[in-house]
């Protein structure tokens, strides 16, 4: 599908024609501290919302709502003749909307998808109201912390992952001339959110959805760096005293799929990102 990039001075019909139409229908991935967030403003331990409103382990909105004139299911937040019942608390990606934002080079990208503004499809009459900018929209929307938000867990997934590297190249797995723990990483890449949450299992997806960390909405970096300690420390007890080469590949594996479903809640391609990880493991000398 083709990519705009804008940038923040690109002036687009980003004004809202209230029609409500984007709340229906989409896939809204949200991180941990966009699950505090959210049931903070819902009045919901992380837990509760979780088990109410998410799916594929806490990391995927449910959209289970009334369906609106084309049958698309409205978000479990949304309700008829209020709208979003989580407005301040709401993550990311319903700010960003219709925007995406991607990060290329450690620089962040504003984009849209397809071959016309996406409000267009659905909202045609936003072409009569006032244009803005990108960067005026996006203030006007607060992404500030949420984006910090986001980045911050690249960081923590890329630390999750790293476990999963030295489980397989500084341990011996790898001379022993092990081939199966890439191909399973590869296969990791290919499942869906709920397959990976499966996968993880209950302990790890608890671990990873729902900290014990106080939320404080005005602190994102302290919450996640918090929770960053939190993941290794679980790491270095459950796979600090392994010792088999089985043992080793599961750990790996499992190291790697927590990774890649921490990617998933933030919205990332988890198949490039395996393939990516594959390819560094095979420079430091692991077969498949
Ligand atoms: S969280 Fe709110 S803004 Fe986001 S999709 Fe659900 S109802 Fe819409």
């Amino acid at each position: 599908m083709q990519t705009t990039i804008l940038t923040n001075q690109s002036v687009l019909p980003l004004t809202c024609s209230r029609t409500g139409t984007c709340c229906f229908g989409k896939t809204i991935f949200i991180n941990p501290w966009e699950l505090a967030s959210i049931s903070q403003e819902k009045k919901n331990s992380p837990k509760e919302f979780r088990d109410l409103y998410c799916e594929a382990g806490g990391i995927q909105l449910l959209f289970n709502g009334t369906p609106d004139q084309k049958g698309q299911a409205a978000c479990s937040q949304y309700k008829v003749g209020v709208g979003c019942t989580v407005y301040q608390g709401r993550p990311l990606a319903c700010r960003l909307y219709p925007l995406g934002r991607q990060i290329q080079y450690y620089k962040a990208e504003y984009i849209y998808q397809g071959d016309q503004f996406p409000c267009l499809n659905d909202c045609a009459e936003v072409l009569e109201l006032p244009k803005m900018s990108v960067g005026e929209y996006l203030k006007g929307q607060e992404v500030n912390l949420f984006e910090s938000a986001q980045d911050e867990y690249l960081v923590v997934m890329q630390n999750i992952a790293n476990i999963g590297f030295e489980l397989l190249l500084e341990t011996g797995l790898s001379t022993s001339g092990d081939t199966k723990t890439l191909a399973a990483w590869r296969a990791l890449g290919n499942e869906t959110p709920k397959q990976l949450a499966k996968k993880i299992g209950q302990e790890w997806l608890d671990c990873l959805m729902l900290p014990d960390i106080a939320f404080d909405k005005e602190n994102p970096i302290s919450f996640i760096q918090q929770h960053n300690d939190l993941l290794l420390t679980k790491a270095q007890e459950t796979f600090g005293n392994i010792q088999t080469l089985q043992a080793l590949h599961e750990a790996s594996v499992l190291s790697i799929a927590v990774a890649l479903h921490l990617a998933k809640a933030l919205g990332s391609d988890i198949k490039g990102i395996s393939e990516h990880w594959i390819e560094t493991a095979k420079s430091f000398g692991a077969q498949e």
